[in-house]
Parts: structure tokens; sequence; C-alpha cells
């Protein structure tokens, strides 16, 4: 898939609206339209990778920059717990193809 047709790369240049709670020259954070927790951010780099597997790849730095994000985002919200996922592959329910972390958090969690 190229950038332009990418819903995450839209998000990011601004084309598609989305409610910011970070960004940095490299990241951006907004709130999932879907929430599945209190708190329920979805970090993404502003380069285009698939998913985390290729991103840790090409730049393990950025991927170790939005854990950052995400345990400042936790910090903010709730004491600095939470929950990081990578859906990877659509048959684990990834349906955007550029990599994004969700971060759950703002309250307690089920198990
Ligand atoms: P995944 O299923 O892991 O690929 O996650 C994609 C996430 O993007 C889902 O949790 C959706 O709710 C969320 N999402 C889809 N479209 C938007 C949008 N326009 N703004 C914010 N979140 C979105
Ligand atoms: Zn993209």
């Amino acid at each position: 898939m190229s950038d332009s047709d990418c819903l995450f790369c839209k998000i990011i240049a601004g084309e598609i609206p989305s409610e910011k709670v970070y960004e940095d020259d490299t990241t951006y954070a907004f709130k999932d339209i879907n929430p599945k927790a209190r708190v329920h951010v979805l970090i993404v780099p502003r380069a285009h990778y698939a998913n985390v597997a290729e991103l840790a790849t090409g730049d393990a730095g950025q991927l170790a920059h939005m854990v950052e994000v995400a345990q400042r985002i936790a910090d903010d919200e709730f004491h600095g717990a939470y929950r990081l996922i990578f859906n990877t592959g659509l048959d684990a329910g990834q349906s955007v193809f550029h990599v994004h972390a969700h971060v759950l958090t703002g309250e307690k969690l089920d198990e």
C-alpha cells in the first residue's frame, strides 16, 4: 500500500481529522475512534511501516520511542499503568497497515 492510500498517513498529514494527544518530529498520537478503555490512544510513527516487525527491523529506535510516549501518556492518565498492543496481520485483528501501538489506560483493565 502506498502512503497516499493509507488512512493513518492521511491522519498524520491532517487530511483526515483526529483528536491529537501528543506529537513530535517523528511520532503522532491520537484518540482511537472506537475506544476499548477509558483512555485508548493510537501511537504512530510519521514514517510509514506496515507493522511492528517491519518497524523493529527498519528503525528500532522509533519503536523504543513509541514505548516512551506510551509511558508518558499512562503517567499522565493512570499512574503509569497501561496495556500496549500491536495487532499484526489480518487474522490478529490488524485493520490498518500503518504500524500503530494501542495504548489502553485510564482505568483498571480486565485481565
Ligand atoms: P487495528 O485493528 O489494530 O489495525 O487498529 C486500528 C484502529 O484504528 C481501530 O481500533 C479503529 O477503531 C481505529 N480507527 C479507525 N479509523 C480511525 C479514525 N479515523 N480515527 C481514529 N481511530 C481510527
Ligand atoms: Zn501510512
